[in-house]
């Protein structure tokens, strides 16, 4: 399994949030969650990428076969997790170059890889951002100081092409983007997406999900999934809202 939750429990300021959450992902998939808001969506990405803030009171994340209770932020990283953030912070007196190359290297390092020099370096990142349409001038830039939305998103997939992550998490990336933004962000999952990785993609929007083709949707309530599906899944919500959605399931099941 390449990233197995079970019975998940965790919370923050001893406030329950994630309630037995449990959620099986392959190699290879995209699984979309969707959910109303405050049903601990980003609480879910933030604790699989070990922000110290939250407490997990019980359950197991494995990933690569690693139980990774005991990993921080920087060790999960080393394995291959990426969070792309909802509200991007902004880090004044560090450029976005010296910074991914330090975040390359200390992943190739631990990976008892040979380093990256700066020539090379400079080559692999105007490589990728000349795909992905970035000016050379933005990466002489602090990260994020003064960016634009669309400037961040497309920031944030440059950083994501750059580690190569094995699970990328995205919280709600697709939050007050223009269809220009937003067509970044899916031509960077679909350019990156191969069969050894897997992408975990938190939104409101079916939209979104129109283009980057979710193998699995799931609906998560009140903490934990309460349904798994498609795509048409999404359809559904978006045509029912959350509220006639809980509505009919509940009717559903008494059948
Ligand atoms: P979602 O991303 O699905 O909107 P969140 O994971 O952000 O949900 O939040 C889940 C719940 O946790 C919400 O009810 C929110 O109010 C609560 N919460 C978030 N941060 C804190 C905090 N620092 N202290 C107490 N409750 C919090
Ligand atoms: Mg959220």
């Amino acid at each position: 399994m390449f990233l197995k939750i079970k019975n998940l429990n965790a919370s923050i300021d001893s406030t329950k949030i994630l309630n037995d959450f449990s959620l099986n992902v392959e190699e290879g998939e995209i699984h979309a969650i969707m959910g109303p808001n405050g049903s601990g969506k980003s609480t879910l990405a933030n604790v699989i990428a070990g922000n110290e803030d939250y407490t997990i009171d019980s359950g197991e994340i494995i990933f690569k076969d690693k139980n990774i209770f005991d990993f921080n932020i920087e060790e999960r990283s080393h394995l291959g997790l990426f969070l792309a953030f909802q509200y991007p912070i902004e880090i004044p007196g560090v450029n976005i170059t010296p910074f991914l190359r330090a975040a390359l290297n200390s992943k190739l390092k631990n990976n008892n890889e040979k380093e990256i020099d700066n020539l090379n370096f400079s080559k692999l990142l105007r490589e990728k951002a000349s795909q992905l349409g970035i000016d050379i001038e933005m990466l002489k830039r602090p990260l994020n100081v003064g960016f634009s939305g669309g400037e961040k998103k497309r920031y944030e997939i440059l950083q994501m092409s750059i580690l190569n992550p094995a699970l990328s998490i995205f919280d709600e990336t697709d939050s007050g983007l223009d269809i220009d933004a937003l067509k970044i962000v899916t031509d960077g999952i679909s350019n990156l997406k191969n069969k050894n990785n897997s992408f975990i993609i938190i939104t409101h929007y079916r939209k979104l999900l129109d283009y980057i083709k979710p193998d699995y949707v799931h609906v998560m309530k009140e903490g934990k999934i309460i349904k798994s599906g498609d795509k048409s899944l999404a359809e559904k919500i978006e045509s029912e809202g959350y509220k006639n959605f809980w509505y009919y399931e509940s009717w559903r099941n008494l059948f």
